[in-house]
């Protein structure tokens, strides 16, 4: 499904993308931001990437979590990502969820010992990720240009990397 999205044949809100890793808005977010980050091989769990993959994945999370930040005012960015259907995957190719998180609507709450985790997903309109990818991106292109890694300029993503953005 994520496949469709890379290949550019499904719609999706663009934040980032390069050769290795893509970043584009949650179409059911549980916040308004809620970014997904992906690599673009498939992969269906965070155990099937290899050192490199997991790496050029996760070295993008950075930049893109202060971009989140920034461009919806949170207070914090919860990172998580379920691995495995017994976790609650239910999208089959690898993914970290990106959630801005106001001190006034945790996601988390805790009382005493016990911990609960809350997670409504909520509808988007195309226009309201469109926006949100717009404001995120605005933040992003500073600290990506500047941030850039020696791969990502070999590969020429450096070229792609911002202005390769599509479907946003
Ligand atoms: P999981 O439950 O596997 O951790 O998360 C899958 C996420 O992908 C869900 O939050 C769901 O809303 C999102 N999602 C499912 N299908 C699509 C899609 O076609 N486009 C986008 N942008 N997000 C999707």
């Amino acid at each position: 499904m994520f496949c469709a999205i890379v290949a550019g044949r499904a719609p999706a809100s663009i934040v980032y993308r390069d050769r290795v890793a893509l970043a584009f808005m949650d179409v059911n977010p549980v916040r308004p931001g809620h970014v997904l980050v992906i690599p673009t091989a498939h992969r269906a769990q965070i155990w099937d990437l290899d050192e490199a993959e997991s790496a050029a994945v996760s070295r993008r999370l950075p930049a893109l979590a202060a971009a989140l930040k920034a461009a919806t005012a949170a207070d914090a960015v919860t990172i998580f990502g379920l691995n495995g259907k017994a976790a609650g995957q239910t999208v089959f190719h690898v993914h970290f969820h990106l959630v801005p998180v106001h001190a006034d609507d945790p996601l988390l709450r805790r009382r005493g010992r016990r911990v609960t985790f809350r997670l409504v997903l909520r509808r988007a309109s195309r226009a309201q990720l469109d926006t949100l990818a717009r404001r995120i991106r605005a933040r992003l292109a500073q600290p990506l240009t500047l941030t850039a890694d020696r791969h990502s300029l070999a590969s020429g993503s450096r070229r792609s990397g911002l202005r390769d953005v599509r479907g946003a």
